[in-house]
């Protein structure tokens, strides 16, 4: 896009020069205080950028749409329309965490074939980041091998998000050309489901908090990738919700490996949806 046009429109949406400094949070005189504040920062950071990206764009095409080119116009809708998913996105999962919080949300469970639901996440995550998408994203997607795996007893919406939530992170928090695999493996009375990724790992201290929401183990709002703390404590209620589990297993720098468990649907219970 042309930096002419947008440094112009943005600059006189934010009083914050660009990039953006990390504000200074409030001495703690709490854990909720702390938390309150952190919130507060790591929250309106998130709305603000692509807020930010939908005024400055939408304000250049108003003002200057009829001298830019065809393609041009093309790209400011399409980082308009791709800051507007991501908005969509943080307010839904501020959303259900509430939810998943307050105990509001009743999980519809029924048997699921887990193979299937997976393979449909991998596709989504692939059109994405995927090496599907005209040569532009760079993971390399892969599994579940086996189609004879049993149903789980799920909620298909619930176990659908957890799943989006682990690959999006195991895109982000790995480098291009990073391998994410997914397993499934049946036992007696569970279904384990592992997602493995070649990323940057996660220390020690840090992989039972990565569960707590808006716990970061980068937590400068400068970082690069996106993100609000809320994923992984969405999966850790939602597993649980379910009768499931979710941990984490990580060597910085080694990759990590997250797994979930379901329990596998019984005979009587009802048909798989
Ligand atoms: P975020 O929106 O920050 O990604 P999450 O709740 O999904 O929030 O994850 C919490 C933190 O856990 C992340 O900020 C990151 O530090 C760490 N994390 C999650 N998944 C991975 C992963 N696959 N590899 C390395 N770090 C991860």
């Amino acid at each position: 896009m042309s930096e002419h046009y947008f440094v112009e429109e943005h600059d006189h949406l934010s009083t914050t020069p660009t990039p953006t400094p990390t504000p200074t949070l409030p001495h703690p005189t709490g854990d909720a205080q702390r938390l309150e504040s952190e919130f507060l920062a790591i929250i309106s950071h998130e709305l603000r950028s692509p807020l930010a990206a939908i005024k400055g764009y939408a304000a250049t095409l108003r003002r200057h749409g009829q001298k830019l080119g065809r393609a041009e116009r093309e790209e400011y809708l399409r980082a308009i329309d791709e800051a507007s998913d991501r908005l969509d996105l943080l307010i839904s999962r501020l959303m259900t965490l509430s939810h998943l919080e307050a105990g509001t949300l009743t999980p519809r469970l029924a048997p699921v074939d887990m193979v299937h639901l997976t393979r449909e996440a991998i596709a989504s995550a692939q059109y994405r980041w995927g090496m599907g998408i005209a040569g532009k994203g760079k993971h390399v997607f892969a599994g579940p091998e086996h189609d004879n795996v049993p149903p789980a007893l799920a909620d298909l919406r619930l176990q659908r998000d957890v799943l989006d939530i682990v690959l999006e992170n195991a895109v982000k928090y790995s480098p291009d050309g990073g391998v994410i695999r997914v397993e499934l493996a049946p036992g007696d009375t569970m279904l384990t489901i592992r997602v493995y990724d070649s990323g940057i790992g996660i220390p020690p201290e840090h992989l039972h908090r990565i569960f707590d929401r808006f716990h970061q183990v980068d937590q400068r709002l400068t970082r690069e990738v996106e993100g609000a703390g809320l994923g992984l404590a969405i999966c850790k209620r939602s597993m649980e919700l379910q009768g499931g589990a979710i941990w984490a297993e990580s060597e910085p720098g080694g990759g990590s490996v997250f797994t979930m468990t379901l329990p596998l649907a019984k005979p009587h219970d009802e048909w798989m949806i």
